[in-house]
């Protein structure tokens, strides 16, 4: 499987250069929101224009670590343009990626479903971070704060 880690790493590393969606978006007004993960330091502030049923754009800055910059920028690409319900839905998927491993750290290591990289496409790269438990963190920040946005959109203003 050594090709296939090559290929997750290529894909961390690219995100992290050349991260897409990053900025801000300001106009017209946005909804965001800011978070932090203190065990590592990263930042990351999410802006989402929505119309009420679609996230219409998504822009994302910050600084940090290569999981957290890279994982930000795969987030925007997965659910811009998505409606609230598929967002939430990607969030599910990519956090239940995590916890997988989560729950089997400790044994061996385990293959997630495969109906699951199906799904989850370049997101998968992702998913060898949780043989560093202590990154988890990293990579999960980027949708954590795109959670909190979709609770703003949801409840009004
Ligand atoms: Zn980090």
């Amino acid at each position: 499987m050594q090709g296939l880690e090559d290929l997750y790493r290529e894909i961390i590393l690219d995100h992290y250069k050349n991260p897409r969606n990053s900025g801000q978006l300001d106009s017209p007004p946005a909804h965001r929101a800011e978070g932090y993960n203190p065990l590592c330091g990263d930042e990351v502030t999410v802006y989402v224009d929505s119309d009420g049923e679609k996230l219409v754009d998504i822009k994302m800055s910050g600084q940090g670590c290569s999981i957290s910059r890279s994982s930000a920028s795969l987030m925007t690409v997965a659910v811009k343009g998505r409606t609230l319900a598929e967002a939430r839905e990607a969030i599910r998927t990519f956090k239940n990626m995590m916890s997988i491993h989560e729950a089997a750290m400790g044994s061996e290591t385990e293959e997630p479903a495969p109906a699951d990289l199906r799904t989850l496409g370049e997101l998968a790269a992702l998913q060898g971070v949780v043989k560093f438990p202590v990154r988890i963190k990293c990579a999960t920040l980027a949708w954590n704060t795109l959670s909190q946005v979709l609770d703003e959109i949801e409840t009004g203003e």
